[in-house]
């Protein structure tokens, strides 16, 4: 190394030094919406420092060297999760390609508040690369937390040739063909070296191996995700199995199908010959549900989209009973700069399934953070991650304002400014 490049170098380090070591950013007098519903709005003093809160106190913190941001007027939330999504389903047969589109769609989200998303299935791989990328910095995106779908052989036969740039459906860690309970146990082992959080379990099996497959995810440190229906499986079976969540409000009305078990074709179409819902065994399947501490993301807005209005009525008596909502969309995010579902999806719990705006803001934060297994974020309290949404008008008022930042702050780091702001 000749004397010039040692220069250089340390130069280097330094910069690096530089960047690792993050100040400390003081939102001063704001309005703080916790992310837990109970909690009351306040107006506060937060302290970031090295992309946790360090502090959140009704009082001016003591504090040296802080960059001090006047908030006074302004509101502070969690970033926002949406906790049914899919961005790698799309047509991988061009990686590079598709990853432009995924980046872009990403980016989007995060302009508009969003900074971490559970995906529910999807290529491993490619998702492993995304989460790699943005926690590397390389992006800047929502953290992922993604799945592995399992579900019975039938069920990858049926989809063959339906996913392009898949070459072996139902063989992968990620897309999990289980034929018996000898399956689930290295089927698992395999998900959990492809990075998942959980595992998506999704149609063709019967109660006894959702059984297994939950309690073998949880053993091996995993989630259980599962939806509300997985013929022949009923939606009670689901539930008694102890699963983490389930998908689609829309599905609990399959338990009202008569048999231990159903058969898929003759189940939807008996739904949409206008299957009248049975509160009675309705109000059995959700306290089924509350008692296993399960977690409903009912994705009532794809359900109003194809006319199932169950969803809103189940959910509606789901949250009356205490069982907790998770904000999800399961539904297309757009590249360019336009308005995210999310915002649909929490408009609806509102408008026809009897939240108030706090309750969906914890949907979309704190119950979003807590069924995808995060400690680290979802509510305002020390020791957090610094996910934060600086915004200029009131959520409880208005959930527009969610989606329409001055500043995104992830990690700590402000990962997008609007103009106004800056
Ligand atoms: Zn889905």
């Amino acid at each position: 190394m000749n004397k010039f490049s040692v220069i250089i170098f340390l130069m280097l380090l330094q910069g690096v030094a530089i960047a690792q070591k993050s100040e400390s950013i003081l939102l001063k007098n704001a309005t703080i919406i916790d992310g837990d519903a109970s909690v009351k709005p306040y107006k506060g003093f937060l302290l970031i420092k090295d992309g946790y809160i360090q502090s959140v106190t009704t009082t001016a913190p003591k504090v040296a060297n802080a960059k001090v941001i006047d908030c006074t007027g302004k509101f502070i939330t969690p970033g926002l999760m949406d906790a049914h999504i899919h961005l790698a389903t799309a047509d991988l047969t061009d990686p590079k390609k598709a990853r432009l589109s995924t980046d872009s769609i990403t980016g989007n989200m995060l302009r508009h508040g969003i900074t971490t998303l559970r995906d529910m299935a999807g290529n491993a791989p490619y998702l492993a690369n995304y989460k790699k990328d943005v926690q590397s910095g390389k992006v800047l995106g929502p953290d992922v937390f993604y799945a592995a779908q399992f579900a019975g052989p039938g069920y990858f036969a049926m989809m063959a040739n339906g996913r392009k740039g898949e070459e072996d459906l139902g063989h992968t860690a990620w897309y999990c063909a289980i034929k018996t309970k000898s399956d689930v146990k290295p089927a698992i082992a395999n998900a959990k070296k492809a990075g998942v959080t959980g595992i998506k379990i999704y149609a063709n099996l019967s109660k006894e191996l959702i059984r297994e497959i939950t309690n073998e995810a949880h053993k091996q440190g995993l989630l259980a995700w599962a939806h509300g229906a997985i013929f022949p499986s009923k939606p009670m079976d689901v539930a008694q199995s102890g699963v983490n969540s389930m998908s689609h409000a829309n599905d609990l009305v399959f338990q009202q199908i008569k048999g231990d078990t159903i058969e898929i074709g003759a189940a939807w179409a008996q739904l949409y010959k206008g299957l009248k819902l049975d509160s009675n065994m309705r109000d059995k399947m959700l306290l089924e549900m509350k008692k296993h501490g399960t977690f409903l993301d009912p994705t009532v807005f794809h359900a109003e989209n194809n006319k199932m209005f169950n969803a809103a009525l189940i959910t509606r008596r789901a949250h009356q009973l205490g069982v907790k909502i998770v904000a999800g969309t399961d539904w297309i995010y757009p590249e360019k700069d336009e308005a995210v579902p999310l915002l649909d999806e929490m408009n609806l719990l509102v408008s026809k399934c009897g939240m108030n705006n706090l309750e969906a803001i914890q949907a979309a934060t704190l119950n979003a953070a807590e069924v995808t297994g995060l400690k680290d974020r979802g509510v305002i309290r020390k020791g957090k991650r610094a996910d934060l949404l600086l915004l200029d008008a009131d959520p409880s008022i208005t959930l527009n304002a969610l989606f329409k930042p001055l500043v995104v702050f992830k990690a700590g780091k402000r990962v997008f400014t609007a103009t106004e702001a800056r």
